[in-house]
């Protein structure tokens, strides 16, 4: 229990047949609140790491966080660098301390993203790391064709060939999802997403969890995803509550009223999306 691969968090919830949420953060509030309300549903969660927030908070000290956090909790906690296709970014952050990382080739041409992730692949485990990579194109979700337009989906026949030539830890397809706020409801290719489940035996990735209905993510749980990823819906929180909290009459001008208020918030909303992976679990609103 506490600090955990990444690889063996998505063994245990592939054999039941659910899904780990994994959250991008940003700061101690972001992980820590995290850690708290999983270790309070007893489920395991993914802290994540985008390479655009390296501006905010350095890997090293992102690393230290987490995994003193993990160490006092009785869950699974797993530290993972999210989206990255510089060699170099991620060679620097396993030397900092994370143990998976993503390398996302997935703008390249195939076979191009099959020789990227080979090379990644040969350097992470070298030094104990787990690889995610991504195939078929998750794009925008402000563009509609970014979602709707099959041609971007993963294929059954392509993902068997890149899990054989690459032998990747975790694999993040594209079934009709993409990141940011959707423009209208997206629809899961269930179909395809149990036909690439068959065609490989790795853990499977569903990146772009903001505003997927709840329902449709249940399923795709059921149907062998294993990991699903949230950003957007996660970072705005921390933004509108802060504007809810002025609107409130009785406030306190104080910055700890105002965390206290968004603490509360945000775990409403952490316990809700976490539940999700609970088998049968009902939901908290
Ligand atoms: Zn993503």
């Amino acid at each position: 229990m506490a600090f955990e691969k990444v690889s063996t968090i998505l063994k245990e919830v592939d054999a039941k047949k659910t899904a780990v949420l994994a959250f991008d953060c940003y700061n101690y509030e972001s992980i820590a609140w995290i850690i708290e309300t999983a270790e309070e549903l007893g489920t395991p969660v993914i802290v994540m790491l985008h390479p655009g927030m390296m501006k905010y908070i350095t890997a090293e000290l992102f690393a230290k966080i987490t995994k003193t956090l993990a160490k006092k909790a009785k869950i699974p906690v797993g530290l993972h660098l999210d989206h990255c296709d510089s060699f170099d970014t991620i060679l620097g952050v396993i030397k900092a301390g994370f143990t998976s990382v993503m390398i996302d080739g997935s703008r390249l041409p195939y076979e191009e993203n099959v020789r990227a992730t080979c090379e990644v692949m040969k350097a992470a485990h070298a030094l104990g790391a787990d690889v995610e990579a991504e195939l078929g194109k998750v794009g925008i979700a402000a563009n509609t064709s970014d979602f709707k337009n099959e041609d971007m989906y993963t294929t059954p026949e392509q993902a068997a060939d890149f899990i054989d030539r690459t032998k990747v830890d975790s694999l993040a397809i594209a079934i009709g999802n993409a990141h940011g706020y959707y423009v209208e409801t997206p629809k899961l290719d269930m179909n395809r997403l149990k036909e690439i489940n068959k065609a490989v035996d790795t853990p499977l990735v569903l990146h772009g969890g903001t505003g997927i209905p709840d329902d449709q993510l249940k399923q795709a749980f059921k149907l062998g995803i294993s990991k699903l990823n949230l950003a957007t819906e996660y970072f705005a929180l921390f933004y509108s509550t802060t504007k809810d909290y002025q609107q409130i009459k009785d406030k306190k001008d104080s910055l700890f009223s105002l965390w206290a208020y968004q603490k509360k918030e945000i775990q409403d909303y952490l316990r809700n999306k976490l539940s999700l992976t609970i088998p049968d679990a009902k939901t908290s609103r």
